[in-house]
């Protein structure tokens, strides 16, 4: 089939690389010139990689990725560095890490010469006709894949969209300059209305992202001590983790997910993929996790299929997709109420209930979290 995939994005490449990989015909436009995003990192779960591998890209995301944090002690921790509640080795043995820019090197290497159109925003038509336009030029295919991000026009076009939710709290994300020793820990140190996540990269350098409670569109002068300021006084690892990192080096984002989730992913040979279809919260680490599965999950659902079967793939791709995502949307949004709790009660109840709960429960969470619901037959 001849199939164009809008925005080049984590969701957008994986979607393309694994459906050239099929032998479809692709072609995927990225309004952006150079495609590669800056960025920090990522964090990637098993059901991530169940999805790359069912595509023929696990490996190639396994070689720039590291698997360290599998042998680290990880979970939630006090701002003191004591810990809350540490979530068991397996819950997290197949975890693995990446900085965005390998990752999008790497999958962008995966397409074939010719496949990727930059410099120009592509819109769908309203219909849902498989029809592509960049400029004045239009362009015909037996399916279009919008993946064009949180802030996706072509959402609204299609008249899908629900609007946006703004979470309440901002998010800084940076990456250290040389490599910062853990001492083995890893994980989220949870305050009052702010936390700080530390993961190792690859070559040892450090992505951390951190959050504060505060009004959408708030401004600072300069980010980098804004997070030294708000963050005194924690434990240690963070004190270095943030010295370690360049000022321009500090990226800063207000954190928004889809305000409801969408009716539809589908409108009629167009769909929906990544955060176009159901952006969230980051508090899972699992966004682009699941735009790795929509992805999958659409692969695997035309294989073997022609043009006379997308309307019936087409549709079981959208309620498949529709109730997984819609409950990882929700649970993160839950997670990201409590984990940025900020009344002194609110917050006092949280660590208690959190030194309580066993770790096995944390475990058992996380692998629901990690269970992708593959299409089968
Ligand atoms: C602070 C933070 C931390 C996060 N941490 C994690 C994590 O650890 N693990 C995880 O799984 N997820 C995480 N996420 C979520 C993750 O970043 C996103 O879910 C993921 O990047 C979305 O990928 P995407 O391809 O759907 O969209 P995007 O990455 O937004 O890509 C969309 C692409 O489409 C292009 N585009 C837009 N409009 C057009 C158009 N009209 N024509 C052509 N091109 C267009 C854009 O330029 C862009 O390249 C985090 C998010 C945040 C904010």
């Amino acid at each position: 089939m001849r199939i164009a995939v809008i925005g080049a994005g984590i969701g957008g490449l994986v979607a393309a690389a694994g459906l050239q990989a099929d032998g479809h015909d692709v072609a995927v436009f990225e309004q952006r010139r150079e495609p590669n995003p800056d960025g920090a990192g990522l964090t990637l779960f098993g059901n991530a990689f169940e999805a790359l591998d069912l595509l023929g890209l696990g490996d190639v995301v396994r070689s720039v990725s590291s698997g360290a944090i599998a042998s680290m002690r990880a979970g939630q921790r006090h701002p003191s560095g004591s810990w809350l509640v540490t979530v068991p080795r397996r819950a997290v043995a197949s975890m693995r890490s990446v900085h965005r820019v390998d990752l999008h090197r790497a999958l962008s290497g995966q397409l074939t010469a010719g496949t990727l159109h930059t410099g120009n925003a592509a819109l769908v038509a309203a219909d849902g006709t498989p029809r592509v336009t960049v400029g004045d030029r239009a362009e015909e295919f037996d399916l279009v894949v919008a993946a064009d991000g949180i802030r996706s026009r072509n959402r609204a076009v299609l008249g899908l969209d629900t609007g946006l939710r703004y979470a309440g709290y901002t998010a800084w994300r940076g990456v250290t300059r040389h490599p910062v020793d853990l001492h083995s820990e890893a994980g989220e140190t949870w305050g009052r209305g702010r936390l700080f996540g530390i993961v190792p990269l690859p070559d040892d350098r450090v992505y951390w992202f951190a959050t504060l409670n505060a009004p959408a569109g708030t401004a600072f002068a300069d980010e980098r001590e804004e997070v030294r300021r708000r963050f005194a006084g924690w434990h240690d690892s963070i004190q270095e983790c943030v010295a370690a990192t360049p000022p321009e080096a500090v990226l800063r984002h207000d954190v928004h997910d889809l305000a409801k989730p969408l009716a539809s992913f589908v409108r009629g040979r167009t769909v929906l993929l990544g955060d176009a279809a159901h952006a969230m919260t980051p508090n899972l680490g699992q966004g682009a996790g699941q735009g790795i599965e929509d992805a999958a999950t659409l692969a695997l659902l035309l294989r073997g299929a022609r043009v006379g079967d997308l309307e019936s793939a087409l549709a079981r791709y959208s309620t498949t997709r529709q109730k997984r995502t819609t409950r990882v949307l929700q649970r993160s949004r839950a997670t990201g109420r409590v984990a940025q709790a900020s009344s002194p009660l609110a917050v006092g109840v949280r660590n208690t209930a959190l030194r309580l709960l066993p770790g096995a429960v944390m475990g058992a969470l996380s692998a629901r979290i990690q269970k992708w619901p593959k299409p089968s037959g």
